[in-house]
């Protein structure tokens, strides 16, 4: 099979790449641009085993219509997107631009070169604030509060309704929750990830709160401790990036059973901000400052998934679904870059 990975170079994305070049005879090809992936990356990725990479933007549509056109690609999993919900408050034409309207000349030119399956990134943001503290399910009603939130649900629309036009164009929507933790390998009994979370600049709360375990920052800014939460500060679903990686090796599966639908990826299970610090403090053993600040615009109080329909309908089966290691994992990363 023929896999076109676009934004392989990137945090979720190279995760993915990583887990078929181990556990698939597919041949990869990762397209990125590199704005926020980075070659490095790419790198160590082909200490693995050989792969394609081409270094090309989305927005050149010509390009990727020829490039579609020639290698006639079976599956696309589409990662390419811009992805800071606070930038996409400031700047969301950017947004649309390169999460939506790119995202539809490149299912154009898939249905086009005949490709038949399509897994799309999607993101928690989509359903925006939901005013019950209860796990989220894919029936509940989408109402992004953000620009970023909006162009990914905009794109899942287009997804759906190409796939209708051109039934044999099957998708797969995960909607991810908080993707974190690195590279579960170990060298020996040392675990040394070897991929793993770098964006710039960082706004993710596990990386934050590890640089400044570590001494990168001073201190950890905790965003609002008045939420309706039982100690007051935000509760999200974070997931293992390998966990999550996975999740799309075996919609590859499900997409060979001719079905599309969309999923949510967490673990159903919340953690509030206090409890993340507490359990990286926990895992590394060094103490760090924290300080209560205001809250963030677009932050919701409780995004937790119901991740019941993705484990009934697919053969994926969580195994790093353990909060000390994703911190551990994010720490051993965190020390390397
Ligand atoms: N957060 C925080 N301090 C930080 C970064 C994040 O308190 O320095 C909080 C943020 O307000 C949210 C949670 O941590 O409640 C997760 O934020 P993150 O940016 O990691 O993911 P999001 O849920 O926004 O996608």
């Amino acid at each position: 099979m023929k896999i076109l990975i676009t934004g392989g170079a990137g945090y979720i994305g190279s995760h993915v790449v990583k887990q078929l070049l181990e556990l698939s005879s597919c041949e990869v090809t990762v397209l990125d641009n590199l704005s926020t992936g980075n070659k490095a990356t790419i790198n160590t990725l082909e200490k693995i085993r050989d792969f394609n990479f081409l270094q090309l933007d989305l927005k050149e549509f010509d390009k990727i219509n020829q490039f579609l056109t020639e290698e006639k690609f079976d599956a696309i999993i589409h990662f390419a997107a811009y992805s800071i919900v606070s930038e996409s408050m400031q700047n969301p034409l950017k947004y649309y631009l390169n999460n939506t309207v790119n995202t539809t000349n490149l299912i154009e030119c898939a249905i086009k070169s005949g490709v038949k399956k399509f897994i799309f990134s999607s993101t928690a943001a989509v359903y925006g604030d939901v005013q019950e503290n209860v796990n989220i399910k894919e029936t509940f009603a989408t109402n992004p509060i953000n620009p970023y939130g909006m162009s990914k649900l905009m794109s899942e629309k287009i997804l759906q309704d190409a796939s209708k036009n051109f039934p044999d164009f099957k998708y797969v929507i995960f909607r991810y929750f908080n993707v974190s933790g690195a590279d579960m390998y170990f060298d020996k009994d040392n675990l040394c990830p070897r991929i793993g979370e770098n964006h710039n600049p960082e706004t993710h709360l596990i990386p934050l709160v590890v640089k400044t375990a570590l001494g990168k920052r001073d201190l950890l800014n905790i965003y609002g401790d008045d939420f309706k939460t039982p100690d007051g500060s935000c509760i999200r679903d974070y997931i293992h990036v390998e966990d999550l990686a996975n999740a799309h090796i075996e919609a590859i599966n499900y997409l060979e059973e001719n079905k599309s639908d969309i999923f949510n990826l967490g673990y159903s299970k919340g953690y509030s901000v206090k409890q993340i610090v507490n359990a990286v403090k926990d895992v590394i053993k060094i103490d760090f400052k924290t300080t209560i600040v205001d809250r963030r615009a677009g932050d919701t109080a409780f995004l937790v998934a119901d991740n019941s329909k993705v484990v009934s309908t697919m053969k994926w089966k969580p195994k790093f679904d353990n909060l000390e290691l994703i911190c551990k994992s994010a720490y051993e990363w965190e020390k390397t870059i």
